[in-house]
């Protein structure tokens, strides 16, 4: 559908607490939280909260370059977590959309040959995902807008006031 699903920053705050509240009754207790970046951070700093998890890693995977336009294949960007942190670890991937799910198809191989157990949340899957999420807010086909990147970049304002 043309419509667009907005996530706004309060019903984000309210996505953080119900995916924790699913985490914590299926009994996965991680011992890391893998945010990708950008979008991840924010889902992996709520998580990180609301789970008491502390060890937060990052990994930078580029994948979009606008809306709907795709690169052919997502890339790992460095620097890349080091195998030794990730080794043996319950790992918990948080992300802000699994859309064709390719991002957490190669952040979860990566994953697969180091840890003890891969799971991964997004706050929104779209059901043609190549990857089925363990934990998942909502479900959607639309093209979402998140809050924290729906506004263009800030630039520098005019007429200010300048000291020299
Ligand atoms: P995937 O690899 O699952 O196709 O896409 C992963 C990344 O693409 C997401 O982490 C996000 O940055 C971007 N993306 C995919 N779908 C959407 C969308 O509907 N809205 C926005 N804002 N970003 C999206």
């Amino acid at each position: 559908s043309a419509e667009r699903e907005v996530l706004t920053w309060e019903s984000f705050g309210a996505a953080g607490r119900a995916l924790a509240q699913a985490i914590a009754d299926d009994g996965y207790r991680p011992d890391l939280i893998l945010s990708i970046a950008r979008g991840g951070l924010f889902v992996a700093g709520a998580l990180g909260y609301a789970l008491d998890v502390k060890n937060l890693h990052v990994m930078n995977v580029e994948f979009y370059t606008g809306v709907n336009e795709r690169l052919d294949l997502p890339v790992m960007l460095p620097p890349v977590p080091n195998a030794v942190d990730l080794s043996g670890a319950r790992v918990l991937v948080a992300d802000d959309v699994a859309d064709t799910g390719a991002t957490l198809r190669l952040v979860r191989d990566f994953c697969a040959d180091h840890v003890a157990d891969v799971r991964c949340a997004v706050v929104y899957e779209k059901p043609h995902s190549e990857v089925k999420c363990e934990y998942v807010w909502r479900h959607t086909d639309r093209w979402i807008n998140f809050p924290w990147s729906t506004l263009p970049p800030v630039v520098r304002s005019e007429n200010q006031v300048l000291d020299a």
